[in-house]
């Protein structure tokens, strides 16, 4: 099932067109392993565990993104995001294959209703990055619509419905699809009176930030439909060099633009690292939404913070930061009609 399928050949397939600088840059992501830790220099002991721990999900880091990493470190706060660790083969009964209730919220092929008023799009399974704590690492993603012709169910849904008037855009990433097939699907959304909104959740101004071109942000700002765009930042380090300038130029086209973190272990689990990387969004205009308690999807236990370490970070944030750069601590309970947030 689902990520097996995913190597980047199940990347949104190439326009027959010159190909985009950000589509040759996915093109030459590393997908290997040992590769990966012999880059960044790495201890020789690390190589094996993350060959064997590819196999349960592939390895996808983008070139961009190992340049805002240090070398050498193996607790670098990025790298632990993608290295597979021998931690992913351990098995916990309370670790799934489904944690949020996916597969109960299913309206159409690809279209997803949990919460009053939206609903979400399953654009396309794949993603410029592959992340080891990613509550979709066992979606079955192979059956998820692909073509505009595919979403055609999902769209009849969406007109038949005049009760939703904000659509996500998630996946998989929304962002590795090209702006052709991007804007043919805005186009039909726009066609739907009653939706108002498009909400674009997105990890490529982070890991590939050569996909925010002037073309991409011109397709955005000429809809009729609101554009909001929700990062997913995780660590004030991911904010620097071409990633800050991307984001940056989201926020000067005027595009209301948030985040949501998901607090893991070792990664973002200091006041330190939360209140750095609220700060850093608020500098770059971005308004930090959420920060998600980890979804418990089988072979991610290794990530998880307990809720009442996270009540303690929520703390020390509210003493350390301005009011609106504090984010909501929430999870998500399959069933519940929102997001649930986790009060301090
Ligand atoms: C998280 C989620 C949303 C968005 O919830 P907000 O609280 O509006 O950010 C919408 N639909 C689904 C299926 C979701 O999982
Ligand atoms: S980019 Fe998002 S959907 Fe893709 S692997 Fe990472 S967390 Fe999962």
């Amino acid at each position: 099932m689902g990520f097996a399928n995913l190597s980047p050949s199940s990347a949104p397939p190439r326009q027959q067109t010159q190909r985009a600088a950000w589509q040759q840059e996915l093109a030459d992501a590393i997908l290997d392993a040992s590769q990966l830790c012999r880059e960044l220099k790495l201890p020789t002991e690390y190589e094996e565990p993350a060959r064997k721990a590819a196999k349960l999900f592939p390895l996808l880091v983008p070139r961009s993104y190992l340049q805002r990493m240090q070398s050498g470190n193996p607790h670098d706060p990025l790298l632990r995001q993608v290295l597979p660790l021998d931690a992913e083969f351990v098995s916990d009964q309370q670790f799934t294959l489904d944690p949020v209730g996916d597969s109960a919220a299913l309206r159409a092929p690809g279209l997803l209703q949990k919460y009053a008023g939206r609903a979400l799009l399953i654009t396309t399974g794949a993603c410029a990055i592959h992340c080891r704590y990613c509550f979709r690492r066992h979606y079955p993603y192979a059956a998820a619509p692909r073509k505009l012709e595919d979403w055609e169910p999902a769209l009849q849904e969406l007109r038949n419905d005049s009760t939703i008037h904000e659509l996500l855009l998630s996946g998989g990433d929304p962002l590795t699809l090209t702006d052709a097939r991007l804007g043919a699907l805005i186009a039909a959304l726009e066609d739907i009176p009653h939706l108002r909104r498009i909400r674009l959740h997105t990890r490529l101004p982070i890991v590939l930030p050569s996909r925010v071109t002037a073309e991409f942000l011109h397709l955005l700002r000429e809809s009729r439909l609101t554009p909001i765009m929700v990062l997913h930042a995780n660590h004030a380090q991911e904010l620097t060099g071409d990633a800050a300038h991307a984001v940056r130029n989201l926020v000067r086209a005027g595009i209301t633009t948030l985040n949501q973190a998901v607090l893991l272990r070792g990664i973002n689990d200091q006041a330190t690292s939360l209140t750095d990387l609220c700060e850093r969004l608020i500098d770059l205009g971005v308004i930090p939404y959420y920060l998600h308690q980890l979804d418990r999807v089988a072979g991610a236990a290794h990530f998880e913070v307990p809720e009442s370490a996270g009540r303690e970070l929520m703390i020390e944030l509210r003493r350390r930061l301005p009011g609106y750069a504090v984010p909501q601590y929430v999870r998500e309970i399959a069933g519940e009609p929102h997001k649930t947030p986790i009060s301090v």
